[in-house]
Order: structure tokens, then sequence, then C-alpha cells
């Protein structure tokens, strides 16, 4: 059973929630974690350009002023996207993350984009796991000598939920890393929505939208599954056969989770922030009316056992399954099962509340 750390978001003058966040990390055993001059990459989501329910970066200022004082030398970082948008390569992905407000006068670190200008700075790491012998992970995160992974917990059309695991397994992927594990996920044309406004096509960078008898087509040979034309087609005529490729796509990105931590398995930290709760993640270019209330912040050593906390305090704050009926065909146990079973993690915890 692995401890996950907890605390709630009411504050005091005496206890304000700065104050809460650094107990909550010393509570956690960050000190144990990073150790003196670790080059410590504080992985993180800047939000697309539009989003705006991300961490907030006064919160991530607190934890990196709080890795410096115990001796390491943090640095923000975050991935390339597979799909077209506001972080598609390094230069483009700085800019965004300066304006959503981690400018270094604010948050007093550099950021540095783990898989370099285009995605394709990478380290393979061997795992020998069921669908991946080995994983192609960001360059900048394998050199790290730790990680503080900080996690905007939210749902997720593919996975369910999006939480720790999804940070560092397919936020810490690179380009290819990425595309191997939305590969199998392509998404058809409800042909009786579709109105053949082709939108779609100038969307798509691959090349794999064309017109069939006015009608939008999708080659599964071409499609590397992004999901980006899900989200343009105004008619909401382009779909994903969820049952059949989720669970492949949420056991990928539990494989690629292990090949991030491996080695670091004793200098791994993961925060989640159930706050600004949104049914989309961060990736979208807006941000939709949040879906609960704040609940809190975790802190734990085990990715999977944080998720799973996560998940259930959102349960039980709702008192139905939340993700479950945002998304009725995906299952998102499956990221947290599979997680349990590579070694991942463990989904058995406990709750020690930190107040
Ligand atoms: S068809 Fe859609 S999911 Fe497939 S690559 Fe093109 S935009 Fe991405
Ligand atoms: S964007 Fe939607 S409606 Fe327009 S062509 Fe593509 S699938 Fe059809």
């Amino acid at each position: 059973m692995k401890n996950v750390f907890f605390t709630d978001f009411h504050s005091t003058p005496r206890k304000n929630l700065f104050k809460k966040i650094e107990m909550l990390l010393n509570k956690a055993g960050i000190e144990e974690k990073i150790k003196k001059n670790d080059i410590t990459a504080v992985k993180i989501h800047f939000g697309e350009m539009g989003n705006h329910s991300f961490i907030r970066p006064v919160f991530v200022k607190k934890i990196i002023e709080y890795v410096k004082k115990i001796g390491g030398k943090p640095f923000l970082t975050d991935t390339t996207t597979l799909y077209t948008g506001s972080r598609t390569d390094a230069v483009s992905h700085i800019e965004t993350a300066i304006k959503n407000g981690f400018a270094y006068s604010v948050v007093n670190v550099p950021i540095i984009i783990a898989d370099g200008l285009r995605g394709n700075a990478s380290s393979s790491v061997i795992i020998n796991k069921e669908i991946f012998k080995e994983v192609s992970i960001a360059h900048e995160i394998v050199n790290a000598d730790a990680i503080v992974a900080l996690t905007h917990f939210t749902g997720h059309e593919l996975s369910g939920f999006g939480g720790a695991i999804k940070n560092i397994g397919m936020g810490c992927a690179t380009r290819k890393g990425k595309l191997e594990q939305h590969s199998n996920v392509s998404p058809f044309v409800k042909k009786s929505k579709c109105v053949g406004c082709k939108k779609c096509i100038e969307w798509c960078r691959y090349g794999a939208i064309s017109i069939v008898d006015k009608k939008a087509q999708i080659n599964s040979e071409l499609c590397v599954g992004c999901g980006e034309c899900i989200l343009t087609c105004p008619e909401n005529a382009i779909m994903i056969n969820w049952n059949e490729t989720s669970p492949v796509f949420q056991k990928k990105m539990a494989e690629y989770a292990f090949g991030v931590i491996k080695g670091k398995e004793n200098s791994s930290l993961f925060v989640n922030f159930l706050n600004n709760i949104t049914s989309h993640c961060d990736c979208y270019p807006m941000s939709d009316k949040t879906i609960i209330e704040d609940i809190g912040i975790l802190a734990s050593s085990d990715p999977v056992a944080i998720d799973q906390a996560s998940i259930d305090l959102i349960n039980k704050a709702t008192k139905k399954d939340l993700f479950r009926e945002i998304y009725p065909n995906i299952d998102y146990t499956y990221q947290l099962i599979h997680g349990e079973k590579i070694a991942l993690g463990k989904r058995m915890y406990k709750i020690i509340k930190v107040e």
C-alpha cells in the first residue's frame, strides 16, 4: 500500500495554500527524492494558448522555491505536441508558456523543452513490457537526475481522465513516442453527419483525410490518431471507436510512464492538482466551465496510487463515476490496472491528510 498525501483548498491567513503546499511536499518526502545539485525536471503542462485552467504559475513558483531550498537545480519542462497548435515546436512552446504566465520573472526558473526544437531529441529506454520492448523518451527527461511531475487532473476523451500517468507517459514522450501511443487510434467519419465542408482536411497535417462522394473519409494507413480532426469538425461527425482503441492507448501510456521513471524510482515525486477540473485536458485552446468544485492537492511517490486516489476523491465528491458519465464508452481503469501489472505502481493506497 502506497502513501498519498492530501491537502484541501481550505486556507487561513496563518496557513495559506502556499504554506500548505510546502507542508505537503515535506510530508511526501521531497527531501529524500532530491539530492544536492540534482538537476530536477519539473514536468508541467503549460496549457495551450487560449486555455486557462492549467496549474497557476504562483503554485509552480512555490514548488520551484522548495526544490531550490533543498539544493536541487530545477528546470520547468514539457515536450512538443504531436498535433498542430501553439506548442508544436520548442520555440512556439516556450512562447506559449511565457504568455500563459510562466515567465522567468514569475517562476524564477528556466524552461527547457525536453525533446528539443522539433520533438525528436530522444533517448531509447529498454523496458521489456507487454506492448513495448523499448520506448522513446525525451532526451532531457532521461538526462535529468530527478523528476517532480505537476499534474492538472482533468477528463480526457481517449483515456477517461488524464492524471500523473498521462502527464509523464504521454507528456515526456518524443514525437515518435506520442505517435506510437496514438497510432492504433483511428477516428471515423459518421457519413450521415458530414456535410463535406473540408475543414478537417485543412487541419489534418498527415494528409489522412480526403473527400469521397462528397463525404470525408479517413485513411487509417496515414492517420496517426492525433484526434485533432474531432475537435475541428463543426458537425461533430468525426468519432472514435473508443471500445477498441482506448484500452490499448492507456496501456501504452502506462508503459511509457514506466520508461520515464525507470532508474529514477527513488527520485520521482508526483503532485496532482484537483482544481479547475474540466471534462477535457489543457491541450484544448479553450477552457470550458469546471465540472466539479475544487478538491485539493495530492502528492505521492507512486503515479498509480496518486491517480487512483484522485479519481476516487472525485467520485466520492460527486457521488458518481463522473468521467464514466462524461465518456460512457471509456473505461479509464485500464491505465491503472496495467500500471500496476507492469510494476509502475500500486492501486492500493492510504490517504494521509496534511492540515
Ligand atoms: S485523420 Fe484526424 S486523427 Fe488522424 S491524423 Fe488526421 S487529424 Fe489526426
Ligand atoms: S469537418 Fe466534419 S463535416 Fe466537414 S468534411 Fe470534415 S467530417 Fe465532414
